[in-house]
């Protein structure tokens, strides 16, 4: 068995994606190649979108933190299925656009967005810019002032949420360089200050805890910590928002042995949450914002390689070395982050070798998996690395110019090439 349902294998004994062969795919589009099930992409969407009508009784948005995986066609995808996207620079903005993304329903994220971006995002009417700073929240007034606009915004709040008790939290406490922190009572300043302000529509607060998280608990605290601070805020200003923007952060199985509860129950927990509190304090129940990034994209894209050399050094380890590596997926190099790998050619049979699974790049930290279990393979075979939707091609670089791969999507067992493989023309385009 393998860790996602999104892959699956044929009667020649190889992986499958949404029904395509992935030795086919790996010969008809070159390697390394991203592969993605658009199904899958939409099933968790629609999933999101489903468990916020039934908790918050549709009183709330999926906004996709599109840094998890970031192209036009995904953007299309997230416009067809009629979400809102995350963006966290002008680059993510521009494409957002580009395809004629609705810009009320892009959220600006970011913690030191530039002038232009800021122009940028007020001058295309981004509906809500998330403000991490008073100096970013004195320049998009001014912004919004010199362009005869008004700006509408969240502030991000760190919610301060104990992160002895929950360790994998980590950009909701004091020491995170993302947002204004509630126990020193800066975030109650910036509220006011937003609230004083001509050319900016403060329409709620915004929290995001981290990333890859499992437990449901650390949501509800934040949710909690939130609507406390929405009371405080009506008790000292008189003002009540008409929004909360929770964050994303929800964990996804790259291995067997994660777990995590199905999406709809993080939501089913939260919204009772946000419904018993904002009636206990006294508040108006918000709108509520869900920034799902990873648990869209992540188990819907698979990493296709060709192996090159397999090292065999007696005692010590096999170091099977592909034909990308932390260029195309860094996370391994970044935060030793573990994947699940399969030959594709006999994905069904015993994962019986231990290996070291090398990429091409002169590091020696260029691995995808170090003593990880697959078939024995050969030069030749192709290698599929599950679960590398998100923050894998989105990471992607130009290390030793090396071109970033393709990336192809997959419907109803139809390939298509949604972002082309780069050439060298394109690197050394710029060069003078
Ligand atoms: C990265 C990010 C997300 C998405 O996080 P995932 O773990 O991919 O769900 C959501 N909101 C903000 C502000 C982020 O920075």
């Amino acid at each position: 068995m393998l860790v996602t349902k999104c892959v699956s294998t044929n009667l020649k004994g190889h992986l499958t994606i949404e029904g395509a062969d992935a030795i086919e795919l790996a010969e008809r589009f070159g390697t390394p190649l991203y592969v993605y099930s658009e199904s899958k992409i939409r099933q968790k969407i629609r999933e999101f979108i489903l468990s916020v009508n039934k908790y918050y009784n549709g009183n709330g948005m999926v906004v996709y933190a599109s840094k998890a995986f970031s192209c036009k066609e995904m953007y299309r995808i997230c416009m067809q299925e009629n979400i809102g996207i995350d963006v966290v620079s002008g680059g993510e903005l521009y494409t957002a656009l580009s395809v004629g993304f609705p810009a009320e329903k892009i959220v600006f994220h970011g913690n030191n967005k530039t002038r232009q971006e800021l122009v940028q995002a007020v001058e295309n009417g981004v509906g809500r810019i998330i403000v991490d700073n008073l100096t970013e929240l004195k320049l998009l007034d001014s912004i919004a002032k010199e362009l005869g606009k008004v700006a509408g915004i969240m502030l991000r709040i760190k919610p301060g949420v104990d992160a002895h008790t929950h360790d994998f939290i980590k950009t909701g406490q004091i020491d995170s360089k993302f947002g204004f922190a509630l126990e020193t009572g800066e975030a109650m300043k910036a509220v006011k200050t937003a609230i004083a302000m001509d050319n900016v529509n403060l329409r709620g607060l915004h929290c995001h805890i981290g990333s890859q998280i499992f437990d449901v608990d650390p949501f509800e605290l934040a949710a909690k910590v939130m609507l406390e601070f929405y009371r405080d805020i009506k008790l000292e200003t008189g003002k009540e928002f008409d929004e909360l923007n929770l964050g994303g952060g929800f964990g996804i199985k790259y291995l067997k042995s994660d777990s995590h509860q199905p999406y709809g129950e993080y939501m089913k927990n939260v919204a009772a949450v946000v419904n018993t509190f904002s009636h206990e304090l006294g508040i108006k129940t918000p709108f509520i914002l869900i920034e799902p990034g990873r648990s869209i994209v992540g188990v819907a894209g698979v990493t296709l390689y060709t192996v090159g050399n397999v090292k065999d050094i007696p005692d010590v380890r096999t170091y099977v070395s592909v034909d990308g590596g932390m260029t195309d997926n860094p996370r391994y190099a970044l935060y030793k982050s573990d994947y699940e790998i399969v030959c594709a050619d006999r994905a069904e049979e015993d994962r019986s070798e231990t290996v070291t699974v090398a990429g091409k790049c002169c590091e020696s930290g260029d691995l995808i998996q170090e003593n990880t279990k697959i078939q024995p393979v050969k030069a030749g075979d192709t290698l599929a690395v599950l679960s590398t939707g998100a923050y894998n091609y989105s990471m992607a670089s130009n290390y030793n110019r090396i071109p970033r791969p393709a990336v192809v999507m997959v419907k109803d067992g139809e390939a298509r090439v949604v972002v082309k493989r780069e050439t060298y023309e394109q690197i050394t385009a710029n060069d003078l």
